[in-house]
């Protein structure tokens, strides 16, 4: 008989045989995947009641590494009074201000320091909540940019080239910039005039190399060639994640970006970087980009920014482009309600100070490298697991059916180790034969010991019988699809 949980408030789950009960009782029905929630049943948290540190627990007690951060955001771990009281504080001194036509000296604050943190290279900001919003911020800039050109031949420029399979948010600036086939199925049409251009993939080349530097960077020409393809005088901004998280943790050669930064320059179009999840550290730098060269003339921030603790993100753009936006009329025509707001931006600049202060960048390389390496050498033979990849704490392990052909394991199948992973107490993201880890900036190598332990015994096999029991239960749940939806 199926198992399902019943939660008539958020405190009260309980088990009940029947499936329809939990149907009228969980109101939060819209949510990323909540008809897909029941997966995880008795062997993962389908409800987090607590957080401490780099671990989450149920609302039974059980308690799991946050292998995914929240959603790749906690980069601080939980319960970290500095941001609380960074927080309270500023709720009391002043709990709402607009950026409209007016400011407060935290949002001025804020963007001081994220001008310093990006050693100079941007000047100006906007501060946002989400990673959506510094996405579309971006575009909008961009559009407004060129549409304020003194060149009527740069008037003209409004189209966006991005990687395929690259995840930019949920906005449709943002959808049409990722250009996800699920996405057109299910909201299209998307807007006009993005288009998509082969990721540097190398375990998967789409042009049947076998890697770099060998390869020769083939998939930097075909920017190039897009660019000539839309029309070089209609193209407005290249954008590319650094490091393509939700695709599976793809991560280019340092050749690749000077190669299509160049290319952006000589066709005269802006570079944009989102470094949503890769800001802050999480990659073993403060940002992927920092030392690009040439730089992106704009990037995205967001996540870490406030360690999730309230939604914060920004768009930092260089004075260069600030410059068309100065003098009556030109200003840019855009923010919203909470654009700066002086809480969510108090607990950014404390996070920023924590992230700087106890030098996570680094802490996330070393234990980033010693855990890719653990899990390569505990996992390398399995014969599921065709690739394990990462920087820092952003690692990727893609399963395939067969080692050889590369053929994708199965979303239900890979779904099955990440139950196996949740029975044992490691949360991990998962997304068709994808599974990523992106765990908290402050974690040290005993918890990349568990990481690397749990992940053994879950491809190994060597579960408990309580485990094995909990995994049948689970599996009867044959209502439970899993889908290629939104990613983040
Ligand atoms: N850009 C990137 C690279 C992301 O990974 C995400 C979220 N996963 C976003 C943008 C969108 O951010 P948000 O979900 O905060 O809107």
């Amino acid at each position: 008989m199926p198992l399902n949980c019943v939660a008539r408030s958020p405190r009260e789950l309980r088990w009940t045989a029947d499936a329809s009960a939990l149907m009228p009782a969980c109101n939060l029905r819209f949510h990323p995947l909540m008809n897909n929630f029941l997966a995880t049943l008795g062997v993962g948290p389908t409800l987090i009641a607590r957080g401490d540190g780099p671990y989450v627990y149920n609302e039974r007690g059980d308690r799991f590494i946050n292998g995914f951060s929240g959603l790749w955001n906690v980069a601080l771990g939980h319960g970290r009074k500095e941001l609380i009281e960074a927080a309270t504080s500023q709720m009391e001194e002043l709990a709402f201000a607009s950026c409209f036509r007016q400011v407060h000296p935290v949002a001025i604050e804020l963007a001081a320091k994220l001008v310093e943190v990006s050693g100079g290279r941007y000047e100006h900001v906007y501060l946002g909540t989400n990673g959506s919003e510094a996405v579309e911020t971006a575009l909008k800039m961009t559009r407004q940019y060129f549409r304020q050109s003194r060149s009527a031949r740069d008037r003209g420029r409004s189209k966006f080239i991005s990687l395929r399979g690259s995840y930019h948010g949920v906005s449709f600036g943002a959808l049409s910039t990722s250009g996800l086939e699920s996405d057109t199925e299910k909201f299209g049409p998307l807007a006009p005039g993005f288009s998509q251009i082969d990721p540097p993939y190398c375990y998967r080349c789409p042009y049947g190399k076998n890697g770099y530097p060998e390869c020769g960077l083939p998939w930097a020409d075909a920017l190039d060639k897009a660019i000539l393809s839309e029309g070089a005088e209609e193209v407005a901004a290249f954008i590319l994640e650094p490091v393509m998280g939700a695709h599976g943790v793809i991560s280019p050669p340092d050749e690749y970006f000077k190669r299509v930064a160049q290319t952006c320059r000589r066709h005269g179009l802006l570079f944009i970087v989102d470094e949503v999840t890769t800001g802050f550290g999480r990659t073993g730098e403060l940002f992927a980009s920092q030392n690009w060269n040439p730089p992106p003339d704009i990037m995205c921030l967001g996540k870490a920014i406030s360690s999730g603790y309230l939604p914060l993100s920004a768009t930092l753009a260089t004075d260069d482009i600030y410059r068309r936006f100065d003098g009556n009329g030109n200003q840019f025509e855009h923010g919203s309600t909470a654009s700066g707001h002086p809480v969510c931006a108090a607990v950014g600049l404390a996070t920023i100070d924590i992230i700087q202060s106890e030098r996570l960048p680094e802490n996330a390389s070393k234990v980033g490298d010693y855990l890719i390496a653990g899990i390569r050498s505990t996992l390398g033979d399995q014969a599921h697991v065709g690739d394990i990849r990462g920087r820092g704490l952003m690692i990727g392990i893609e399963l395939a059916a067969d080692k050889l052909g590369k053929t994708p394991l199965s979303d239900r199948k890979a779904f099955g180790y990440v139950l196996q992973a949740s029975s044992l107490g490691l949360l991990m993201y998962c997304r068709g034969s994808f599974l990523g880890l992106f765990p908290p900036l402050t974690i040290d190598r005993t918890i990349a010991d568990d990481v690397i332990r749990i992940l053994g015994k879950v491809f190994h096999g060597n579960l408990t019988e309580k485990t094995a029991r909990n995994l049948r239960l689970a599996k009867e749940l044959a209502h439970v699809k899993l889908g290629k939806s939104n990613p983040s």
